[in-house]
C-alpha cells in the first residue's frame, strides 16, 4: 500500500456513508490517526443531510485486531498520546478521550450504524463493532476479548453482558475462547452472518433498506432504544467498569507484565500477543 494511502476511506453513495479503516497490514489495530479518522468522518456523515446510514467497516482480511499496542508500548514514535500513558493520569486521559468517548460518540451517533465485519474482532475491534446498532458479520468472521490473561481487565467499555448475557461473558472473557460468526449469531452479538463474498453487497442492502426511514424517525427510535439500555443501567455499568478497568492498568500484576513485554525484543511478538 503506498505511503500517502489514508488510514480511513469514506465514501457517499445514495444516502449510505461508508467508513473504512484502511490498515489491513496490520488488521486494523487502531491507533492514533485510525481513531482519529473515524471521528473525522463522522463529522462528514453527520453534517451532510442526504446521509441517513452510516456503515463502518474495514478494508482487508479482517475487521480490526483491537488498539494498536506497537503505537503504545512498541519502539514506533511516540505520539502526543503515547507519551501522555507514563503517568496512570495520562493513561486515564488517553483512555477516557480517545477510547471510551471516541466509542460512545459512536453508540450515540445519531444516524444508525451498521458494522460489517469479516475476519478477526479481536478485543478493542469488538467494542469498536458493538458501538454500532446493526452487526453483519461474514461467515468467516471470528469474536474474541483475550486480554484477561494478558492482565487487562477487558477493554475500557465492557459490551459483553450486554452483547452475550452476563454468564457467557464470564466464560467468554475468562476462556479468552474464539466465537465463530454462526455462535455470534446465535448468542444475538450479530444481526446477519452471509458469505464473505457478499459482505459488501448485503451490507449495502440492509443500509438501503435502513434509509428508507425517515431520519427524524431513526433518530428517534434509536435514541428510545438506547434510552432503554440507559434505563437498564448501560452507561453506569460502563462508567464503573472504566474505572476498574483503569485501576487495573495500574496494579503491580499488570505493571510487572507489561514491563516483561517491553523487555521482549520482538515488538511483533508484543503486537500480537497484547491487543488492548
Ligand atoms: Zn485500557
Amino acid at each position: 500500500m503506498p505511503k500517502d494511502e489514508p488510514v480511513v476511506l469514506y465514501e457517499v453513495r445514495g444516502h449510505v456513508a461508508t467508513i473504512t479503516m484502511n490498515r489491513p497490514e496490520v488488521a486494523n489495530a487502531q491507533d492514533t490517526a485510525l481513531i482519529d479518522g473515524i471521528d473525522a468522518c463522522l463529522d462528514q456523515a453527520d453534517a451532510d443531510d442526504e446521509v441517513r446510514v452510516v456503515v463502518l467497516a474495514g478494508n482487508g482480511k479482517h475487521f480490526s485486531s483491537g488498539h494498536d499496542l506497537k503505537a503504545l508500548v512498541g519502539d514506533t514514535e511516540p505520539d502526543e498520546w503515547r507519551r501522555m500513558r507514563d503517568t496512570p493520569e495520562g493513561k486515564f486521559r488517553h483512555e477516557q478521550v480517545m477510547y471510551v468517548e471516541r466509542c460512545q460518540r459512536i453508540y450515540h451517533f445519531r444516524k444508525p450504524t451498521i458494522a460489517a465485519v469479516q475476519g478477526a474482532c479481536v478485543a478493542a475491534g469488538l467494542m469498536l463493532a458493538c458501538m454500532c446498532d446493526l452487526i453483519v458479520a461474514s461467515d468467516d468472521a471470528t469474536f474474541q476479548n483475550p486480554v484477561l490473561r494478558m492482565t487487562g481487565a477487558g477493554v475500557e467499555l465492557l459490551v459483553e453482558p450486554w452483547e452475550l448475557g452476563i454468564r457467557k461473558a464470564k466464560e467468554f472473557l475468562w476462556t479468552g475462547e474464539t466465537l465463530d460468526a454462526q455462535e455470534a449469531w446465535r448468542l444475538g452479538l450479530v444481526n446477519r452472518v452471509v458469505p464473505r463474498e457478499e459482505l459488501t453487497q448485503r451490507v449495502d442492502e440492509l443500509a438501503d433498506r435502513v434509509a428508507l426511514v425517515p431520519p427524524t424517525t431513526a433518530q428517534v427510535v434509536k435514541d428510545s432504544l438506547n434510552n432503554t439500555a440507559t434505563l437498564m443501567g448501560k452507561e453506569a455499568s460502563w462508567k464503573y467498569h472504566f474505572m476498574a478497568h483503569q485501576w487495573m492498568h495500574n496494579t503491580e500484576t499488570a505493571t510487572s507484565a507489561l514491563k516483561a513485554r517491553q523487555a521482549k525484543s520482538s515488538m511483533s511478538e508484543v503486537f500480537a500477543e497484547h491487543r488492548d
